[in-house]
């Protein structure tokens, strides 16, 4: 706490200890913002291991798929060998030459046939064979996948009441600077930050314009006129920015730092 109070001795004690406020106000909305996301981000992690699941079950399903596509294609190839074996009979039977030139050139057909069926069943079995040796590796990696998920969502299940007693440090820390501020003073403020505002009191930043050094809001970034400018570096408090109308504060302590 100390350390933002010298930063501010330039400043009148309440505006000093105003601005101290703000900065562990900022802090308590980072906190509470974080808490309230926290069941979204614990949802999408509970979500993902989910899907994770499937993946890795889905794996196994490919397998089956795979072998039954298999089985069905051999015995597509043993109807075609039967049918191969029926034709080559038939053909002992035939007396007609026409029949029988039109009975080998079924016969032909049917070897082309189960030609191509055998090319595929080889394609087919190389395939299911690489699939089967990646599949360890694959399963393996969804795994650790999933156990790392598993791990963040703990990590985060476990924030809840972190976040909640940082939240009452906070507060306890918050209402000793309170205390130490005139109440018209921290009127003002409240006002403000009821309105929406995060950042009431903004600091001015130095920067290099056009016509060389020039100050602005750090929160709207327009520029502060010199006559203000010098105002707040004097130690003025309750100086406001012309456009947004934050109250403007100077850094001090970072000037003599650089
Ligand atoms: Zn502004």
């Amino acid at each position: 706490m100390d350390g933002f109070i010298i930063v501010f001795m330039q400043y009148e004690e309440n505006y000093t200890f105003l601005i101290s406020l703000q900065k562990l106000d900022i802090k308590i909305d980072a906190v509470k913002d974080r808490l309230a996301n926290l069941p979204g981000e614990i949802e999408e992690l509970k979500n993902r291991i989910e899907s994770l699941k499937k993946e890795l079950e889905s794996l196994d399903n490919l397998l089956k798929d795979k072998e039954l596509k298999l089985r069905e294609k051999n015995s597509e190839y043993r109807e075609k060998q039967e049918k191969l074996a029926l034709y080559k009979k038939q053909l002992l039977d035939i007396k007609n030459n026409d029949e029988y030139r039109a009975m080998l050139h079924q016969i032909e057909n049917q070897k082309k046939i189960i030609e191509k069926v055998e090319e595929e069943i080889i394609l087919m079995e190389e395939e299911l064979e690489e699939f089967r040796e990646s599949l360890p590796e694959r399963k393996k990696a969804i795994e650790t996948e999933i156990q790392a998920v598993e791990s963040e969502k703990d990590k985060l299940l476990g924030m809840d009441s972190v976040l909640k007693k940082d939240i009452s440090v906070l507060l306890e820390e918050r209402h000793k600077i309170e205390e130490r501020i005139k109440v018209s003073v921290l009127k003002k403020y409240e006002r403000l930050r009821a309105k929406g505002y995060r950042e009431v009191l903004v600091p001015i930043k130095k920067i290099m314009g056009n016509e060389g050094e020039e100050y602005v809001c750090s929160a709207c970034n327009s520029t502060i006129p010199l006559e203000i400018s010098l105002k707040v570096r004097e130690g003025e408090s309750f100086v406001r920015c012309e456009n947004c109308g934050r109250y403007l504060y100077y850094e001090f302590e970072n000037e003599e730092v650089k």
